[in-house]
């Protein structure tokens, strides 16, 4: 005869959300994804840093490529800065983060397509993983493995700036100066926000 037998200690590493209620392993992945000018970078960091107070080890990484600001820091557009460390692939992750609880990867669309692996394989370990990143590029198309990141996490808040020209949401970063390079690291004198009427707009302005 088969009898059930209750585990000692049911899983290690279990909380509760303080959003449903409900139970959730620390193993878990979260994106945050939207335009640029959209605060990804902020609530990224907000998050980060409510860890760090409740002493959990953190540690972010950002692709090489991203510079924009400064070597070492991932800086948000507001100056609220956390230590990061840049690496040239999403396989330096893995190997970097051993001992950390929670892991934050900044600029995630720069990564290779293992970055998807990688964060399965940290949350499998029990990590919780915090990915921020552009969903879409500046010609609406899903942007390197955000699209996969989203399909994988337990949770994905989708964060929207405000179109300049008409104040709705908006949906996208529109590249102001010319250029077919996706990969173009921006400022705000190069894209600007847009909602779908506006810039439906602007391409008709572009084009005409
Ligand atoms: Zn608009």
């Amino acid at each position: 005869m088969h009898t059930y037998q209750h585990p000692i200690t049911p899983y290690p590493m279990t909380t509760i959300s303080d959003k449903t209620g409900e139970m959730m392993h620390r193993g878990r992945i979260e994106v945050i994804c939207g335009s640029m000018f959209s605060g990804k970078t902020e609530e990224l960091i907000r998050r980060m840093k409510r860890a760090m107070f409740a002493k959990q080890s953190v540690e972010i990484f950002k692709p090489a490529i991203d510079t924009r600001y400064s070597e070492e820091d991932v800086v948000s557009h507001e100056g609220n800065s956390i230590p990061s460390t840049p690496v040239d692939s999403s396989a330096s992750i893995l190997l970097m983060a051993t001992e950390t609880d929670v892991v934050g990867i900044d600029e995630a669309q720069f990564f290779d397509p293992g970055i998807v692996d990688v964060c399965n394989q940290l949350a499998q370990r029990g990590v919780r993983v915090i990915v921020a990143g552009l969903d879409m590029d500046f010609a609406g198309t899903p942007f390197g493995p955000m699209p996969q990141l989203c399909a994988i996490a337990d949770d994905v808040s989708k964060q929207h700036a405000i179109c300049v020209r008409c104040g709705a949401l908006a949906y996208l970063s529109h590249r102001i100066v010319a250029g077919e390079k996706q990969v173009m690291l921006g400022e705000k004198m190069e894209y600007e926000p847009l909602c779908r009427v506006c810039y439906e707009k602007a391409k008709r302005e572009k084009t005409s």
